[in-house]
């Protein structure tokens, strides 16, 4: 058993891959914090974009998505501003069957849509949830107010119209016999089945070779044998598996989710006890006006976690992300606004396991 207790910070295809690890292994991870995500980039597509505004991935400090842009924040300290129609065509193919805005299987999902500006949205979906947001209320890490009807229905709104497109996405897939495995519904026996009978093999031909990979490294981190890498665009496998392991198909996002962790498409932002429009009181730097920063600075300051999974960018590559674990709050704030771009983001988690081992 893992004496880490984890705050992981991710999109709703990384926060799906924690609930699975959660459900299938011994996880590390106790505090998900899900973020809103409509699409994500390609580290390669991006470089290519950026030659068309002459401009080169080390040009770049930060990197924000808000409200149908790109906004590009440059070390000279001005500011690009690309629209999301046009950086559509650097977004990953995986990104085109999702069906997730605003991390369901979360513990608290966070956002700017909905929210006035310099506020970010929360939902809170479980009791942990709810008992951190009322932690940093009463200790003034974070102020809150009702989110209006206007703002409830936009976010609402949103999520459904993300839902639908990627339906018919998913349906056009189906139909051209490119499974979209994490959208069938089948019962936990007929999972636990499929899962028995499936490999490696069966995660490359489902998900991986058809677009569907989503590059969180959960495959990676649950290989019992270390026969997983993943360079920049895709997981692969060398070496010779267990007969009886199935692992790396059980954790992927995009095989079959068990039934309790299952989206129900016709509730657009999923089942939640609240949702609020919060700001921090304590930090002003980030995505998401600081409040993931916020929410981690609490609960490292009260040890209601050992360390925090999220994902900062390369010093030497300009802004490549790579996740990493710490419990310095000052590593925390000096990655606030990275967390949008994909990365494997399990990949720390291997090192504390083999720790633990
Ligand atoms: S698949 Fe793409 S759109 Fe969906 S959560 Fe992951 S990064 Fe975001
Ligand atoms: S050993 Fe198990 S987890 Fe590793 S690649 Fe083979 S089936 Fe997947
Ligand atoms: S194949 Fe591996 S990296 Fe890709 S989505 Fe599945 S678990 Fe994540």
């Amino acid at each position: 058993m893992s004496e880490h207790r984890i705050a992981m910070v991710g999109t709703p295809c990384e926060i799906m891959a924690a609930s699975k690890l959660q459900h299938y292994t011994d996880s590390p991870i106790y505090v998900k914090l899900g973020l809103f995500c409509m699409e994500n980039f390609s580290y390669k597509y991006f470089e290519n974009l950026l030659e068309e505004y002459d401009l080169k991935m080390d040009d770049i400090e930060k990197f924000q998505i808000d409200k149908g842009f790109v906004f590009l924040l440059l070390k000279t300290r001005e500011t690009v501003k690309i629209p999301l129609s046009i950086a559509k065509r650097i977004i990953r193919k995986n990104c085109n069957i999702c069906v997730e805005l605003t991390s369901e299987t979360s513990d608290i999902s966070i956002g700017s849509i909905g929210s006035d500006d310099g506020w970010s949205t929360l939902i809170i979906r479980t009791p942990k949830g709810e008992e951190i947001v009322n932690g940093a209320l009463e200790q003034r890490f974070i102020e809150a107010k009702e989110l209006s009807d206007s703002q409830f229905g936009l976010l609402n709104k949103i999520a459904e119209s993300k839902i639908n497109k990627n339906l018919e996405e998913i349906e056009k897939r189906e139909f051209l016999a490119r499974p979209v495995l994490y959208q069938r519904e089948k019962s936990d026996d007929s999972i636990a089945k499929e899962i028995s009978e499936s490999s490696f093999l069966d995660l490359k031909s489902n998900v991986i070779d058809i677009g569907a990979c989503v590059l969180c490294g959960a495959c990676e981190y649950a290989c019992p044998d270390n026969l997983i890498t993943i360079d920049d665009t895709k997981p692969i496998m060398k070496g010779q598996c267990s007969e009886d392991c199935h692992a790396c198909f059980a954790v992927c996002p995009r095989t079959f989710i068990p039934e309790d962790l299952r989206n129900d498409n016709s509730k657009a932002i999923g089942e939640f006890k609240k949702v609020l429009s919060v700001k921090s009181l304590k930090h002003s730097q980030g995505q998401d006006g600081s409040i993931v920063t916020t929410l981690l600075d609490y609960l490292l300051t009260n040890d209601i976690v050992s360390d925090a999974l999220i994902v900062d960018k390369e010093d030497y590559l300009a802004w490549k992300p790579y996740a990493k674990i710490t419990s310095d709050i000052d590593e925390v704030i000096k990655s606030g606004g990275t967390k949008y771009s994909v990365c494997p983001v399990f990949k720390p988690l291997k090192n504390i396991s083999e720790e633990v081992d």
